[in-house]
């Protein structure tokens, strides 16, 4: 019992770590994204709250709901992206985390007709390929269908929201934050890339893609 409560105590405090990095990292606004992490195969996440600050939150900030948004612990209102948090874990049992943040680099090339492109081993290994989802209202049951459609393919691990953010999925929050951070350190390399002139960008080759596989496993 005593080990269960550290547990669920570590998975909250990993999550308000998650959410003020992402906050420094200029990813989301002062109450924008939201982060959710489960123990692996429960029916049930943590998430953060709706209208409060997001740089500086406390483990008691957090609310715990089941897939159909019940809240079960916490005093505050969860996100109203639960939706979607709820729908990717109903879809993937491998997921056990979920960070939507306002990546502005990486949503900006989406909308110029540039979404996340595989010029890096990270976005070949990470990334893999990445769909954008057409635009739909946050919180609504709609945005949650566009994204079920995307994750039903057990390979994507990255959306692009059009005209909105992100979404990462990971098998745990690390993986989920490496996940974001990486689409948006690719896109400022694609931004630099393309203002030096380059029309086209020079993609990883399908021969070193092939090889990365093998090496790296995936
Ligand atoms: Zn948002």
């Amino acid at each position: 019992m005593v080990k269960e409560l550290s547990e669920e105590e570590e998975i909250k405090r990993n999550i308000t770590r998650v959410m003020a990095t992402l906050y420094q990292r200029g990813l989301v606004s002062a109450i924008g994204g939201n982060v959710s992490a489960r123990f692996p195969g429960k029916e049930e996440f943590w998430i953060t709250p709706s209208g409060i600050f997001k740089g500086n939150l406390r483990s008691e900030d957090l609310v715990k709901v089941d897939l159909d948004g019940n809240v079960l612990e916490g005093s505050v209102k969860p996100s109203i992206e639960w939706p979607v948090h709820a729908t990717i874990y109903k879809l993937r049992s491998d997921v056990n985390a979920v960070i939507h943040a306002h990546n502005p680099i990486t949503t900006g090339l989406a909308m110029g007709g540039i979404p996340p492109k595989m010029i890096t081993i990270e976005a070949v290994v990470f990334l893999r390929k990445v769909p954008v989802i057409n635009f739909a209202l946050p919180g609504t049951d709609k945005l949650a269908e566009e994204v079920a459609k995307a994750v039903k393919e057990t390979t994507v691990k990255a959306l692009v929201l059009q005209n909105h953010g992100v979404i990462g999925l990971g098998r745990n929050l690390v993986e989920a934050e490496s996940i974001v951070e990486i689409m948006e350190e690719v896109s400022w390399m694609t931004l630099a890339c393309l203002i030096a002139g380059r029309k086209e960008l020079p993609l990883i080759s399908e021969e070193n893609i092939k090889l990365a596989k093998k090496i790296y496993g995936f």
